[in-house]
């Protein structure tokens, strides 16, 4: 089968692989849909975590086409998405519930062959069950959603809350809704791109602010004399983190949610932590959340349907990252 193998820094091939047989405890997955993640750009690149020679792709749903002997949570033909992280179980983290942070934390698509290819092999306790209804690109956003969910959650937005997001990527997009969802009364969304700014209007922003066009803060504070109650910063730039900061009220929460390049820095003044008595939190991945992102999904409560979306066969990986780095378009998604 068809797979787009990441050998090492900037080595990426697509190769013909052979399929290893099954464990007793795992299932192949006829991928449907496997979509290309900011992480997938930096392991290529190397300056993401990874351990080559892996099948990148851990953003990915399809179909059960065989399974190992002691499944029995699910069957040929069932449709499911893929939780890419793997805790051990083991570690203290794990035993105090805490599995995002498990120190031995594994993952497909970065550590274990993932779902940049026809089919993956994946542990049965990783898949989730999808209706049929969903459509396969749809199905590729399941883990997004479900990063988003643990960033909701930790953001603690009050009902009647406002709300400002940082970056209108596809998180950023995300991140918006869910704020909605979970009962902001007052959403702004800071992006550069029109097209980007547009989506976040229709799907209910009540405003949207161009960086390149006014100064932020005083944009936001003209709507929010006292500030933001939360920020959550998708940009994962240091200059938007830093801006993060500057939005929140006393009181308020700034989450950093999108990934700052590693090392990178930025100014913080702790008098003004301590006097705005500022929560400043972070989010990692996707602890318990997968459920609740179909759950969205399914129930339209989350959309991905006017996001606008590239497909590239498992040959046109290259064409895909290509496309991610440049903005292309909004997601740009493997249909192998
Ligand atoms: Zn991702
Ligand atoms: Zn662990």
């Amino acid at each position: 089968m068809k797979a787009a193998l990441y050998r090492g820094r900037h080595i990426l091939d697509v190769v013909t692989h052979d399929l290893r047989p099954l464990r007793v405890d795992e299932v192949l997955i006829d991928v449907e849909a496997c979509g290309v993640c900011g992480t997938d750009v930096h392991i290529v690149e190397g300056t993401s975590r990874s351990n080559p020679p892996v099948v990148l792709g851990h953003e990915y749903a399809g179909r059960i086409v065989d399974r190992g002997r002691n499944v029995s949570s699910h069957t040929e033909g069932e449709r499911v998405a893929v939780d890419p992280n793997i805790a051990c179980g083991e570690c203290a983290y794990c035993r105090k519930g805490l599995v995002h942070l498990c120190s031995s934390l594994r993952a497909l698509g970065v550590d274990i062959d993932g779902g940049m290819a026809e089919y993956s092999i994946v542990p049965a306790a990783q898949c989730y069950t999808l209706g049929e209804e969903i459509a396969p690109e749809v199905c590729a956003f399941v883990e997004p959603v479900s990063c988003a969910v643990h960033g909701i959650d930790k953001a603690r937005i009050a009902t009647g809350d406002a709300v400002v997001i940082i970056g209108g990527g596809p998180i950023g997009q995300i991140m918006l809704q869910l704020a909605r969802v979970a009962g902001a009364a007052f959403t702004t969304l800071v992006e550069p791109v029109a097209e980007k700014r547009a989506l976040a209007a229709a799907s209910g922003a009540s405003r949207v602010i161009d960086p390149r066009e006014v100064d932020v803060a005083e944009a936001v504070q003209g709507d929010l004399p006292e500030g933001a109650d939360v920020v959550i910063e998708c940009a994962g730039l240091p200059a938007t983190a830093e801006l993060a900061l500057k939005l929140a009220r006393r009181g308020g929460t700034v989450e950093f949610f999108g990934v700052c390049p590693l090392g990178s820095t930025l100014p913080l003044e702790p008098n003004q932590v301590y006097f705005k008595e500022l929560t400043i939190v972070g989010s990692y991945i996707n602890p318990h959340t997968f459920s609740r992102a179909i759950a969205l999904l399914q129930q339209g409560r989350v959309t991905v349907k006017d996001f606008s979306m590239a497909r590239f066969p498992v040959d046109g990986v290259h064409e895909a990252l290509r496309h991610h780095r440049e903005s292309l378009s909004l997601k740009s998604i493997i249909i192998p």
